[in-house]
């Protein structure tokens, strides 16, 4: 049995749909269909208010209402009721408007007259669009029943106002006002690089037109299919990608698991039992999730919208029967995908060789898409708001992934630049992997132990590609990070496999998990304390937590079997910690060696140099330990009381001045007298100037991200030692706040590669 307001919804929509179809102006259109609305709701009034940028709705039909306010009230987001229900997307009934606290007089529109009030939002992909609202002069309690009516209503003309039709009209009003559409719109940057080709509107979802089934058992049966069809697809595509590796693979698995939720597939089915078809039963759904969800603060189930979202897309395409189309809307070789959200799947619907540039509505740094698109090297520019109306398919795009901007069809000009860029960038790629096969050796043949620092899975490829000595810093919380549950021993044994693997015998530093402060955990709640950068992370949890450090370490010693390994230990406060930290290693080896497991060859232990307490007991530590790598971001951080993510505080203290080059000083030279393995794994090693000072200051290993680590051989292999270790040292007595521009000016005059 159909539910009452579905019913009668029905009712009202018939009339709508002759409307709609009819060959009437846009406006003629929307005038009919609020007359229609209020007579079929028993309703004196009737209004209709569209989005016309970010932060105003305008008054588009009314009826019942002064009709001469029509385009003429513009009402701001949050702004009275009607600002209201178009902020927060959600429906706002009261019996008596004008003692709602929310409530705004606007004269024009003399709607004094009316008491009850029923807003409801226009939602399109998560989205407010517009705001429907009814009114009636008596004072009115309206029931669940009307309210629901109205918002299966609302889900109809939401289709209507985002058609092509009304797109085009919208803009026809903003040419006529003498405004000009933008033709450069500012976003952030979740992948840097520059790309230029051509726009791929990636809206795969067709608007619903028809809510109600006429036969259940054969929508059922659609859904069905569709649904199967989808996963199998899934499965398939899963299997056969590149980018399913390593901890993307978890990214793709936990999209997959919400693709095969029976919970979320059983809502559907119940939604198409209550009369409606599986279109619309879907995107129902997924609104009930996403009221539930998107009010929540929690960042780890917003982003799972994300994913649903992305599913119930797929879906549909499933249903409608034209999956795959978007891939082939275009044979361009170089595509700039423009999405409202996507998820890390679609990315495998395009050739991504061909993809220069993904340009997202919606979107968080963390989503799982950006950091599929950074392993593939595409530059990303996301939260841009009414990008649809800006953008068609076929248009041309640049794509300035470094500072955030998109140009839509861009001048000559314009994209000159960006090829040049583009070029550049090309040639200094060529040119660094030119240096590959030539050894990190300075100008006066010193040899420098040259690392890569490994985080994501797509690092692993650096290995072979920067040729280098080894890793050595395998940021192991990464893989917990992207992770929707706790890797178990196993599952740590896969991933530490893989990086000895394909380090194919050389060396490899492992890093305990080293979580908190900004690396959270999407399984743990965060912990609120207000100081997490100095609070209870890293070294401290997993002491106090014992057993996540006890299985790390077990799987350490079974995926290292018959190699040496080598483990460090982050955030090392106080010798006794380094004490602890190393027993609970030695103790599972001691286990292992007992149940006759095979064991490393070799078993080294260091720790992290990152909080200044340590340099003070260095003497003591060195004796226990086999190496130490020097984690400059935090030592900086703490030595300068400076929070190394305030971006107010980014200029103020500089790594390259004399307390710090002392302090680095001090830790090399006392690490080289006891003889043991001194490196730094922080940022300065992967910034040639910053790398410079280092090798000037004594050291002889660095580790540094992949992506830097060509820019940091060329400064190696143009650097005299002997000479660069003059200079750096005399600079130690300098009083300057900063030491960069001097060893920038040395630099350039001793003919130093610095890019
Ligand atoms: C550091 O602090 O310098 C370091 C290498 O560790 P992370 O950046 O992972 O905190
Ligand atoms: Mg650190």
């Amino acid at each position: 049995m159909q539910s009452p307001a579905i019913n009668q919804a029905m009712d009202i929509l018939k009339y709508l749909r002759v409307v709609t179809e009819s060959q009437d102006s846009v406006s003629d259109k929307l005038s009919k269909i609020i007359r229609i609305i209020a007579e079929q709701t028993g309703s004196d009034a009737a209004s209709i208010y569209i989005a016309v940028d970010d932060n105003y709705l305008e008054l588009f039909a009314s009826y019942g209402l002064n009709s001469s306010a029509e385009h003429r009230l513009t009402i701001r987001n949050g702004d009275g009721l009607i600002g209201e229900v178009g902020k927060t997307a959600r429906s706002l009934a009261t019996s008596d408007a004008v003692k709602h606290p929310k409530f705004s007089y606007k004269a024009v529109l003399g709607e004094e007259a009316y008491h009850a009030f029923l807003g409801v939002p226009l939602i399109r992909w998560n989205r407010s669009i517009g705001v429907l609202v009814v009114q009636k002069k008596d004072v009115h309690e309206y029931s669940r029943t009307e309210i629901e009516i109205l918002e299966t209503i609302a889900m109809v003309l939401a289709e209507v106002v985002a058609s092509d039709e009304m797109t085009a009209y919208k803009k026809e009003l903003i040419k006529e006002r003498g405004l000009t559409l933008k033709d450069k719109i500012k976003g952030i940057s979740l992948s840097k690089g520059y790309g230029l080709g051509q726009a791929i509107i990636h809206r795969r979802r067709q608007a619903v037109s028809k809510i109600f089934a006429e036969d259940k058992e054969k929508e059922l049966k659609r859904l069905e299919t569709a649904h199967k069809q989808m996963n199998q697809d899934l499965d398939e595509k899963l299997n056969s990608t590149k980018i399913g590796i390593g901890e993307h693979a978890d990214i793709l698995d936990a999209y997959k698991m919400f693709a095969k939720d029976k919970g979320w597939y059983k809502k559907i089915a119940d939604n198409v039992n209550s009369g409606l078809t599986a279109e619309a039963a879907v995107e129902r759904a997924y609104e009930d999730m996403w009221n539930r969800l998107s009010a929540t603060s929690d960042q780890y189930l917003k982003e799972r919208l994300h994913d649903l979202r992305d599913v119930a897309d797929r879906l549909q395409t499933y249903l409608s029967g034209d999956f795959g189309v978007a891939a082939e809307v275009m044979n361009s070789s170089n595509i700039i995908v423009v999405a409202q959200t996507m998820g890390p799947a679609d990315l495998m619907d395009y050739d991504y060789t061909k993809i220069r540039g993904l340009v997202i509505e919606d979107g968080t740094p963390t989503m799982h898409v950006a950091i599929v698109a950074k392993a593939l090297n595409i530059p990303v520019v996301a939260k841009i708001k009414g990008l649809f109306n800006d953008i068609k398919t076929g248009d041309s795009l640049a794509v300035d992934g470094n500072e955030g901007y998109i140009y839509i069809n861009p001048s000559l000009v314009i994209q000159e630049k960006f090829k040049n860029k583009i070029a550049e960038k090309e040639k200094l790629q060529a040119r660094l992997a030119e240096l590959k096969k030539l050894p990190s050796k300075t100008l006066d043949g010193v040899r420098i132990g040259h690392y890569v620092n490994i985080g994501l899975a797509f690092d692993l490829d650096y290995i072979e590609a920067t040729n280098c000595d080894g890793v050595g810093l395998y940021r192991t919380e990464i893989p917990f990070m992207a992770s929707d549950v706790m890797p178990d021993v196993e599952r740590q044994i896969g991933y530490y496999k893989e990086l000895m693997d394909r380090a194919d015998g050389k060396k490899v530093i492992f890093r305990s998990l080293d979580v908190g402060s900004d690396k959270l955990l999407p399984y743990w709640s965060a912990m609120g304390e207000e100081n997490p950068a100095i609070g209870w992370r890293s070294i401290r949890i997993t002491l106090d937590r014992r057993a996540i450090l006890r299985k790390q370490m077990r799987a350490f010693l079974r995926a290292a079997a018959r190699r040496e390994l080598n483990v460090m230990f982050p955030m090392i406060s106080d010798v006794s910690e380094f004490e602890e930290a190393k027993e609970t290693l030695m103790i599972e080896l001691e286990k292992e060696k007992k149940k006759g497991s095979p064991i490393p060859s070799k078993v080294n232990v260091g720790l992290m140099i990152e909080v200044p307490s340590i340099v003070f007991q260095l003497e003591d530590v060195l004796k226990q330990a086999d190496f130490v790598s020097i984690g400059t971001n935090d030592l900086a951080q703490f030595t300068f009381a400076c929070d190394r993510g305030n971006p107010r505080l980014t200029e103020r203290y500089d790594v390259l001045s004399s307390p710090f080059l002392k302090l680095l000083e001090d830790i090399v030279t006392k690490a080289n007298q006891a003889k043991v393995y001194c490196s730094v794994c922080g940022e300065m090693a992967s910034n040639p100037i910053e790398a410079m000072a280092l090798i000037g200051l004594g050291f002889r290993n660095l580790s540094s991200s992949g992506a830097s680590f060509g820019r940091v051989k060329s400064m190696i292999r143009s650097v005299n030692v002997a000479e660069v270790e003059d200079y750096v040292k005399s600079l130690l007595k300098s009083q300057k706040r900063t030491l960069r521009p001097q060893l920038m000016a040395y630099a350039y005059d001793h003919g130093i590669e610095i890019y």
